[in-house]
């Protein structure tokens, strides 16, 4: 049987294009947020029932004293063992067999949302404040059905961002990891064994983003 599928999202790669936040809104038809500046690129300044992908801007000082600058391309990890269908009454949250996809239904809207938030590791569900529903990437489940690869991963120009089989992927990841190890001694996958969404990071995850790795 078929591992299912994964994702790699080596941020070593980004350039913060924003390509793959943008191809998440058209292909799941979700509005643009009305924003404004904040002082960051990042923007929106966070997920929302309707911006499921975010690539989140982060600055600061190293030990050393140089400024860095780094670019998460955020979403749902889609995780093996998913700790936000803890919080299920009934099936609201279903696990695709074939790739292993985490789906909320609209049933979702019958669940108590901070039990939902509150068992993700990585902070991903938001509540449409109007059905009540919550939403979250799907993982573009309906274009997996049809061969097609994720919006966000078709999009991204530079390689960051790759998709298929999850033992395919896993290989691309261990050598990729290995490869800048040898320029970024801190290189790692991100909690590789847990989730489908395996981030490389070459710096402490924290500096990415507070909940970049559980
Ligand atoms: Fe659920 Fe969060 Fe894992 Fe996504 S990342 S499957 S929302 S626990
Ligand atoms: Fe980064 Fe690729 Fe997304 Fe552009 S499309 S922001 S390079 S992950």
């Amino acid at each position: 049987m078929s591992n299912g599928k994964s994702m790699m999202v080596d941020t070593s790669r980004c350039t913060a294009c924003r390509g793959c936040q943008v191809a998440c809104k058209q292909w799941n038809g979700l509005p643009g947020t009305k924003t404004k500046q904040t002082g960051t690129y990042q923007n929106p300044p966070d997920f929302s029932h309707e911006t499921w992908k975010l690539v989140r801007f982060a600055e600061g000082k190293a030990e050393n004293g140089k400024p860095y600058w780094y670019f998460f391309s955020d979403m749902c990890r889609h995780c093996l063992q998913p700790s936000c269908m803890e919080a299920m009454k009934k099936n609201e949250i279903v696990q695709d067999t074939q790739t292993g996809a985490v789906i909320y239904t609209p049933q979702t809207k019958d669940l108590v949302f901070k039990d939902v938030v509150d068992g993700c590791p990585y902070n991903i569900p938001r509540q449409d404040p109007k059905s009540k529903a919550i939403k979250k990437c799907t993982l573009c489940l309906d274009r997996l059905k049809a061969n097609m690869i994720p919006a966000c991963a078709l999009s991204c120009p530079t390689g960051s961002v790759q998709f298929g089989e999850r033992d395919e992927i896993l290989k691309v990841v261990e050598a990729r990891v290995a490869e800048l190890k040898k320029t970024y001694p801190k290189a790692k996958a991100l909690n590789a064994d847990q989730v489908r969404v395996i981030y490389i990071v070459t710096d402490d995850a924290e500096k990415y983003h507070k909940y970049a790795e559980s």
